[in-house]
């Protein structure tokens, strides 16, 4: 089974829609909803993982496609500047995904992007604003 983390963004019209019922029972796929941002009639977007069969994960875009729901990969919302980072490590310890780690030997911080579920909590801890989200 291959998993992916992905961006599904829909239009207000569709935001009562049952869209991951669709995913899961119609076309056989593994849900995990990581982030939720619904508001009733406004556009709507879901951070989800989704896993399945190669089949399957083609079937339930094409079905996320024709419904007009945009799917993105989620890393492209989450960016680290390295530039601006100061090695502080705040972010370490409320990262709950594990995407920032620390070098012990040199207290280096790297982030680890495949990692990230833009969960935004490293967000107000971080001093430099280093890392933005664009949720
Ligand atoms: S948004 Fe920040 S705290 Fe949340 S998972 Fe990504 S790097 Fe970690
Ligand atoms: S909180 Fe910001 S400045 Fe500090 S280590 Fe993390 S990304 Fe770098």
């Amino acid at each position: 089974m291959s998993k992916k983390r992905i961006v599904l963004t829909f239009p207000g019209r569709l935001v009562d829609q049952p869209i991951t019922y669709h995913l899961i029972k119609d076309h056989n796929l593994m849900v995990n909803i990581l982030r939720a941002n619904v508001t009733p009639k406004e556009e709507g977007r879901l951070v989800i993982e989704i896993g399945g069969n190669k089949k399957d994960m083609e079937s339930g875009m094409n079905y996320l496609n024709e419904i007009g729901v945009h799917v993105q990969p989620l890393t492209q919302e989450v960016g680290w500047h390295k530039d601006r980072c100061t090695q502080c490590t705040a972010c370490i310890s409320i990262c709950p995904s594990g995407a920032f780690v620390v070098n012990r030997k040199d207290m280096s911080v790297s982030f680890r992007k495949e990692k990230c579920i833009a969960c935004e909590l490293c967000i107000p801890i971080c001093p430099y604003r280093a890392v933005e989200v664009n949720f």
